[in-house]
């Protein structure tokens, strides 16, 4: 071989290497090169559409059409009005690594848009007929280019509007196996319509049609985000949401939660952003529900969707082609951020469910409130310790918020921190509490009256004393002057047996006798008189039957068996001195508004409703 290598043109490199070496390995020509890595970017219309999608994004398109045929298998379009190309660039854009968003290594560091690879074109059009019409401001005319599996077939000067209308027919009319790899129209159109769904929904600001079989799916005109919400679900869902919010020097959180009770059975609305981009992160997932607590079951997923800002230095989002992943420097912190935002959310907003009558049907609304401080005051009293200022606020809100949704006449879930503080000696005689139906208590507050479930409200006292028990083993004991003997059966007795370190912490003292039979010699204080001979039996059917349903864990479980069957139940008479002993130890628990269940505990009525009831107001 005479020639150097310096001067061998790629094609003669071809020639040397396929041939005159009779190598066995070959450098594959552009055309075949590029279909393989269609493959990587392009794998179903879906994405195809995001790509495209994106593109108009990072165009600074704020108005863009989506139109689809045959779930995208025989035509998409994406059409934007944004900057548009010249004919120069609407050549070069289907080249493979063909970008105008980073120019070399650093900028990698340093990603502002959502595409950055320069592939997603040349990939769509290796795979199909593609057709472009663009036009930059500064132009008169447009370009009109028409490609076909790589190769350029048409190239006009057309008039059209400024921006860029990009159509794709017939995906994968070049490779008939990946066609055939396509799903039912129903599968493929519903991944397209997710990543519509997801990109709707970080860019508010963009308005956007969605038609699917010259049926018009979405109009969305540019709105906040709240709007943006309502308008690709519905008006329930985002009544069903919580603000969340945290911002420092670094980072910026900003989002919607699901109020606790309000969870699904899928992950279906679970969108998490960075920067504006989509992505998943089991972690991340993770960190979301530890921010619930036991506030949810397990196997409920809260809906959410959670907007991380930060300097796109801090993260990485080159791990994968179609980007769905990306890796954070610091993920300990974020993980830590959400979890606490979630949790302050929740408290904040206090989780209280007003009474609202729905005018039209009648029915109670369960909207939960929160807004004002106050502190629990044994005298029997909320006592607002709002500032003017603040209450003013709330109003104002209110008002304008009234306006939106008239049926939603309560209060605006609030920002403020409850703040409880409980008095060692109630006053009772100056504290109304009666009984109803033997199933709720009723209660005078300063803003109106407050129903509370009794069993759902000791049953979260119980929870939350018990997890403290299994947590520091300190549960008390109170001996039994007359031991008690319970017969179990065999899978019950070894049950107890496992437990019984366990139990032992929330305060049962037995002896584990032969033929299946448990001594009891101490029992929690707690447990309500006459109920000594059952409470053991009960409390493991209980666990038993959690352990099934829920999968929980262990002492998860114990404290939750415990606190349902320990709890007083409906139908139980309380004494004025119970209600109010059980009240204050409800207002002393971490999360007072809900049974360990998920269940409210308290309902609210407050006298301004009561008033426009009776027409005072
Ligand atoms: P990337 O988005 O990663 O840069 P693409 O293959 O998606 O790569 O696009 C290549 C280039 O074509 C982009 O960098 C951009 O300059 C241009 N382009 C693509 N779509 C549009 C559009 N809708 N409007 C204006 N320019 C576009
Ligand atoms: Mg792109």
């Amino acid at each position: 071989m005479t020639c150097s290598y310096s001067t061998v043109t790629v094609s003669s490199m071809h020639y040397l290497l396929n041939n005159i070496l009779d190598s066995r390995i070959i450098i594959l020509p552009q055309h075949i090169a590029n279909k393989i890595a269609a493959g990587e970017v392009v794998n179903r219309p879906e994405s195809a559409v995001k790509e495209l999608l994106e593109n108009s994004i990072d165009a600074e398109a704020d108005r863009i059409t989506l139109i689809i045929k045959d779930a995208g298998k025989s035509l998409m379009q994406v059409t934007d009005n944004g900057s548009g190309m010249s004919e120069e660039d609407a050549r070069l854009c289907f080249h493979r690594h063909s970008t105008s968003k980073i120019r070399n290594a650093e900028d990698l560091d340093n990603i502002t848009t959502l595409g950055f690879r320069g592939e997603a074109l040349s990939s769509i059009a290796a795979v199909s007929q593609m057709e472009m019409k663009t036009r930059t401001k500064d132009e008169s005319v447009g370009t009109q280019i028409r490609i076909e599996g790589t190769e350029v077939k048409e190239i006009t000067k057309v008039a059209c509007e400024k921006g860029t209308s990009v159509t794709v027919k017939n995906l994968f009319f070049n490779t008939p196996a990946r066609r055939n790899f396509l799903k039912s129209n129903q599968t493929e159109f519903r991944h397209i319509y997710d990543t519509f769904v997801r990109i709707a929904i970080s860019h508010p600001d963009i308005a956007f049609e969605f038609i699917n079989q010259d049926d018009k799916l979405f109009t969305l005109e540019s709105s906040a985000i709240q709007e943006r919400i309502k308008n690709l679900f519905t008006e329930e869902f985002f009544d069903s949401l919580l603000p969340i919010q945290f911002e420092n020097s670094l980072i910026k959180l900003t989002g919607y939660i699901s109020k606790p009770g309000f969870t699904k059975k899928t992950r279906q609305e679970q969108f998490f952003y960075l920067n504006k981009r989509f992505f998943r992160n089991n972690s991340l997932n993770f960190a979301v529900y530890s921010g619930y607590d036991d506030l949810i079951e397990k196997g409920d997923y809260p809906s959410f969707i959670i907007s991380i800002e930060t300097d796109p230095s801090k993260v990485d989002v080159n791990i994968h082609p179609s980007k769905l992943e990306v890796r954070f420097e610091d993920e300990g912190m974020i993980f830590g951020l959400i979890k606490s935002s979630i949790k302050k959310s929740l408290s904040e907003n206090r989780l209280i469910f007003d009474i609202g009558f729905d005018e039209q049907k009648g029915e109670r609304k369960g909207a939960e409130s929160g807004g004002e401080k106050f502190k629990f005051d044994l005298k029997g009293d909320y006592i607002s310790k709002q500032t003017t200022s603040l209450k003013q606020d709330v109003i104002e809100k209110e008002l304008s918020r009234e306006t939106e949704d008239e049926a939603n006449i309560f209060e605006l879930p609030g920002l403020q921190e409850t703040i409880f503080e409980h008095k060692k000696k109630p006053e009772e005689e100056k504290f109304n509490v009666w009984q109803f139906q033997k199933k709720y208590i009723i209660c005078e507050t300063e803003v109106g009256l407050m129903l509370i479930d009794q069993h759902a409200a000791h049953e979260r006292i119980l929870y939350e004393k018990a997890q403290k028990w299994l947590q520091s083993k300190s549960g008390f004991s109170q001996q039994l002057i007359i031991p008690i003997k319970i017969e179990l059966s065999k899978i019950d007795y070894m049950l107890i047996k496992e437990l019984t370190e366990e139990l032992q912490s929330l305060g049962f003292n037995f002896n584990l006798k032969e033929n299946d039979e448990v001594e009891i010699t101490g029992i929690p204080p707690e447990i309500k008189v006459g109920e000594e001979q059952t409470i053991l039996k009960d409390l493991i059917e209980q666990y038993k039957e959690y352990g099934k349903e829920l999968q929980i864990e262990k002492k998860d479980n114990l404290a939750k068996s415990f606190a349902c069957r320990g709890a007083v139940k409906t139908g139980d008479l309380l004494q004025k001195e119970e209600m109010i002993k059980l009240i204050d130890n409800l207002f002393s628990c971490e999360m007072p508004y809900v049974c360990p269940h998920g269940r409210p505990t308290i309902v609210r009525i407050n006298t301004e409703e009561l008033d426009k009831r009776f027409q005072r107001l």
